[in-house]
């Protein structure tokens, strides 16, 4: 059977604001079976790092907790803290950085929580008994929520090809044990003729496992845990992923998290993702590149394979804006993500989340 995923464009005018429409789009996606009365809902969003500017505005984000509020339920902002080196690694940094990026309390009218605790090692442990985790580790006060409400901003990845609510689940839920355990076998390489010996990279490894020697950096894999840190901040491209086996390994793992994050919900949630300024690559960056396509809109379902099989869809429906990384490559149709990440296979995430009855890649889309 079809899951509907509802969606609104980026159209407005006097009598319909974005907002009004962001209100009617989660209330056709069923926000009145997601909150009850009194219960407390985790809206579980990216804050973005310290230097990104392609998050989701934090207007839209009041308007979810005005929306979730009026049907009854208390709601709180939350993210997880990151496995590597950043402004968003503790609680307090995390704080910080959310504030200086305009989320507090006075805009959202609810309270920010970092969901996993100082360090990232509150956690509730959720057994799955799947083939890559028995157990998975979930931030504790995403679990302890009675109701989630997922609000995604839908961008490209360098490691699953695209980011959406299955990585806003899988990795984003995670405490730092989790999100180490999915990172694990994804270890980079170093290609020795970019490097130019700057040492940017040894300074941001969380455990110390690049050195740099006759102006070469190398990797001791037995301490790399995997966090991907240096391949966002190698300027030179000289850090790149062992694709083969491990992008596949990783995806599974991402989604097994994501089956763990829902399965203690009992279908308590709902997905929104933003399709605007669809970024080459995740909000963790502290930048982010032009926009591959112009704004779209807003999508939202309580099927969190539908809404981020749709999202893909419409993002490779637009055309390539010039002026971005893909405007070399202006005829990259009809798949965006993977001209951008020719390496990641993008769809498994989306068919091993159907195996695992998390929802369906059919869909209808139903405009409000
Ligand atoms: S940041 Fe890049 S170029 Fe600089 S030492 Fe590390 S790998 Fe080499
Ligand atoms: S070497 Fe490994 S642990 Fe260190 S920054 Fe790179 S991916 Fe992270």
């Amino acid at each position: 059977m079809k899951s509907n995923v509802y969606y609104m464009d980026l159209r407005a005018s006097y009598k319909d604001s974005l907002l009004s429409k962001l209100g009617r789009l989660m209330d056709s996606a069923g926000l009145s079976r997601v909150v009850g009365k009194g219960e407390l809902v985790a809206v579980k969003l990216h804050f973005g790092e310290r230097g990104n500017t392609a998050f989701i505005r934090p207007v839209f984000l009041r308007e979810v907790v005005r929306r979730i509020k009026a049907a009854g339920g208390a709601p709180f902002l939350t993210d997880s803290n990151t496995l590597y080196r950043g402004t968003r690694s503790d609680a307090l940094c995390h704080l910080e950085t959310a504030m200086q990026n305009g989320f507090s309390h006075s805009v959202v009218d609810a309270p920010i929580i970092i969901a996993d605790g100082l360090r990232g090692r509150n956690e509730i442990m959720v057994r799955i008994d799947k083939k890559r985790f028995q157990h998975v580790f979930v931030a504790s006060e995403i679990a302890h929520a009675d109701a989630m409400v997922s609000v995604a901003h839908f961008k490209g990845h360098e490691l699953t090809g695209f980011a959406g609510t299955l990585k806003n689940l899988g990795m984003g839920c995670a405490s730092r044990r989790g999100k180490l355990a999915q990172h694990s076998n994804v270890s980079p390489r170093v290609k020795r003729k970019r490097c130019i010996g700057c040492e940017d990279c040894v300074g941001h490894c969380p455990v110390g496992a690049i050195s740099v020697h006759e102006q070469k950096a190398r990797i001791d894999a037995e301490r790399c845990i995997g966090c991907g840190e240096c391949i966002i901040i190698c300027a030179a491209g000289a850090v790149g992923i062992r694709w083969s086996k491990s992008i596949p390994e990783f995806l599974e793992k991402m989604v097994e998290y994501a089956f763990g994050v829902l399965k203690e919900k009992n279908r308590k949630n709902l997905f929104l993702n933003f399709l605007t300024d669809v970024s080459p690559s995740c909000d963790c960056a502290p930048y982010n590149d032009a926009p591959i396509v112009g704004g779209i809109g807003v999508v939202a379902a309580d099927d969190p394979v539908a809404i981020d099989q749709a999202s893909v869809d419409l993002v490779n429906q637009q055309p390539v804006l010039p002026g971005s990384c893909l405007a070399d490559r202006l005829d990259c149709s009809p798949d965006k993500f993977k001209a951008m990440y020719p390496k990641v296979d993008w769809a498994l995430q989306l068919a091993y989340a159907e195996q695992l009855g998390m929802g369906t890649r059919d869909y209808n889309l139903v405009k409000i």
